[in-house]
């Protein structure tokens, strides 16, 4: 067991994803199966659905669907019989086995509210490099009503909408032009009332000003932009997010205030009304 070490990526597929992984401390085992556990860091839920691959469906117990409690650890949600890993090798691929989907929050009471009015989540004029639906990252059921300002490195980030601050990652001071560096964007995930949460992509090194279990006002000073990640220029990826039962997370359509009604158009410049 010393020299085996699992590696699973909890990759949420967004165009800059926030990943969990299992160590070597999440993993038990005895002479025939290996135990995984996981835990959810966040301080809100967490969707999880294990969706094994065809070979080991029928080898591998597991639970299917389960929502994570904020901290909780959920012990041998998954079973593995040692025979069927590939024993020639000291690293076993997890992702050769099963894969997953995750959302942030609880699909049983998410709802949108598709009345708010979401403030632009920085004040100056700035141009929209990447709308929704864009075909570069926006292309996935998770980052479809994405936005991709063209905020400068340095720029304040503000709350669009009041909530919690579940999750954040402000280490990273890599960037990259392809989704190698996926994982390696900061970030800021608050979550809002109605169970939906608002993902704040790209920040700078050091650059949230807010910390995890904060409770945050609409139009509070949460960070600032940068250029780490999945990027190739500076910008600030803002995608709210519910979690659904079939596919994880995925992003919804939003309106902000001062453009209700107005379709946010590539390479054009957007200010916040007030
Ligand atoms: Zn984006």
């Amino acid at each position: 067991m010393r020299n085996l070490f699992f590696f699973l990526l909890l990759s949420f597929s967004v165009c800059n994803a926030q990943h969990v992984s299992i160590k070597r401390d999440s993993i038990s085992s005895t002479k025939d199966t290996i135990f995984l556990s996981v835990k959810n860091n966040m301080l809100s839920p967490m969707f999880l659905k294990i969706i094994p691959i065809d070979s080991t469906s029928r080898s591998i117990v597991y639970t299917k669907n389960t929502v994570l409690q904020p901290s909780e650890k959920l012990i041998g949600f998954m079973k593995v019989p040692r025979n069927i890993l590939e024993t020639d090798t000291s690293k076993i691929n997890l992702s050769n086995y099963f894969s997953f989907k995750a959302g942030y929050g609880d699909p049983s009471t998410v709802k949108h509210n598709n009345t708010y009015q979401y403030l632009l989540p920085y004040k100056k004029r700035r141009k929209l490099i990447q709308g929704n639906f864009g075909k570069f990252s926006h292309d996935h059921i998770a980052s479809n009503h994405a936005f991709d300002f063209g905020t400068q490195i340095g720029d304040t980030l503000y709350a669009a909408r009041e909530g919690k601050v579940v999750m954040l990652k402000e280490d990273s001071k890599k960037h990259g032009r392809t989704r190698k560096y996926i994982n390696d964007g900061n970030y800021i995930i608050i979550q809002h009332d109605d169970g939906t949460t608002a993902s704040y992509y790209h920040l700078d090194f050091k650059g949230a000003l807010v910390e995890k279990g904060d409770l945050v006002q609409r139009g509070q000073v949460i960070g600032i932009s940068g250029m780490t990640g999945f990027t190739t220029v500076p910008h600030v990826h803002f995608v709210v997010h519910k979690a659904t039962v079939d596919n994880g997370n995925v992003s919804v359509p939003i309106q902000f205030e001062g453009y209700i009604g107005k379709k946010f158009k590539k390479g054009k410049r957007y200010a916040r009304k007030k």
